[in-house]
């Protein structure tokens, strides 16, 4: 029989993911801060849980999917928390964004509980979460890896373990510093193309078939065309990445030249009040600097 899971956090990411469980044949019961959340999860076939302890109390697997380490912190310690209403031997799996050393330090409470932890962030955003063809980065135990790889399946497509705890959330980190830059070059691209006047989808078609192809500028396109910064991935969220990034890289002695500078202009989005917007709303930024 499949194991019972528990999925705390049911937002732009958790909803589909845990209904892509549901799919795959698996029970899940679900907790999270907004009602109309858990009234989405039940229609889906799930069950919702009233609190966080009722949700973990029976599970074999829990899977966690909140904002960033503050939250991972609140719904893990603590008495209403996951290590003491969980049962000794379940697997909490942290798919959330977080700190390295967050999963590290959880990975050693949880280890005095008898609960085993593995860090396991994603990529490929709400579009591979609904698909269920995310990239899944996990750190952790190599015999917990491999227990959770058939949950891991059914949200995603290409699934590696990185090494012991902490470093599914090291490469999450590159993973954000790559996708700003990225991003950052194809909104500067843009700014560019618009203003000399050439005909920006044409221009976006042959750049994605050359070497500036990428899949943020494929994803991100129509975005860019339409200004449409509906999230997605909100720049509150990536801002909190870039600080990830930027703390690790500097701890390690490893220069971000680039990566700082991207960082001052998702803060400067932020400190604008777009902070609830999709991060390819860094091309307003770009605007901004031009004058546009
Ligand atoms: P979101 O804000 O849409 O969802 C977060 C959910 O966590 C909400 O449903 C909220 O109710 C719940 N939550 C927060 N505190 C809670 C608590 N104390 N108890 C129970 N539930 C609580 O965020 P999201 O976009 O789904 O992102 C979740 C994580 O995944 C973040 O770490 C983010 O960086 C990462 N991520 C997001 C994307 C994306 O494209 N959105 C892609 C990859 C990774």
């Amino acid at each position: 029989t499949l194991p019972k899971i528990a999925w705390i956090g049911l937002g732009i990411m958790g909803s589909p993911m845990s209904e892509n469980l549901i799919k795959a044949g698996y029970q899940v019961t679900g907790f999270t801060l907004e009602q109309e959340k858990l009234d989405r999860l039940a229609a889906a076939g799930g069950t919702a849980a009233g609190s966080l302890a009722e949700a973990v109390r029976d599970a074999d697997v829990i899977v966690t999917m909140v904002p960033a380490s503050p939250q991972v912190e609140a719904i893990s310690y603590g008495p209403d928390g996951i290590l003491e209403n969980a049962r000794k031997g379940a697997l909490l799996i942290d798919m959330s964004s977080i700190t390295p050393q967050t999963s590290v330090d959880l990975a050693t409470a949880a280890r005095d509980k008898g609960i085993r932890v593995l860090d396991a962030p994603v990529s490929g955003g709400e579009a591979g979460a609904v698909e269920a063809v995310l990239s899944i980065m996990v750190g952790g135990e190599q015999a917990d890896f491999e227990q959770a790889r058939p949950v891991f399946e059914a949200l995603g497509k290409t699934i590696v373990r990185c090494g012991p705890h902490g470093s599914g959330q090291t490469v999450k980190a590159a993973n954000q510093l790559i996708v700003a830059v990225n991003i950052q070059a194809c909104a500067e691209a843009v700014v560019f193309l618009e203003k000399s006047g050439v005909d920006l989808e044409a221009a976006l078609d042959v750049l994605n078939g050359g070497l500036a192809g990428s899949t943020v500028l494929t994803r991100k396109k129509d975005n860019f065309l339409g200004r449409d910064f509906k999230p997605g991935f909100r720049i509150d969220l990536h801002h909190k990445d870039m600080g990830i990034v930027t703390d690790a890289a500097r701890n390690v002695g490893a220069a971000l030249p680039v990566g700082a500078v991207v960082a001052q202009l998702v803060a400067s989005l932020r400190a604008q009040g777009d902070g609830g917007l999709d991060h390819s709303a860094l091309l307003r930024a770009v605007e901004r600097l031009s004058g546009a």
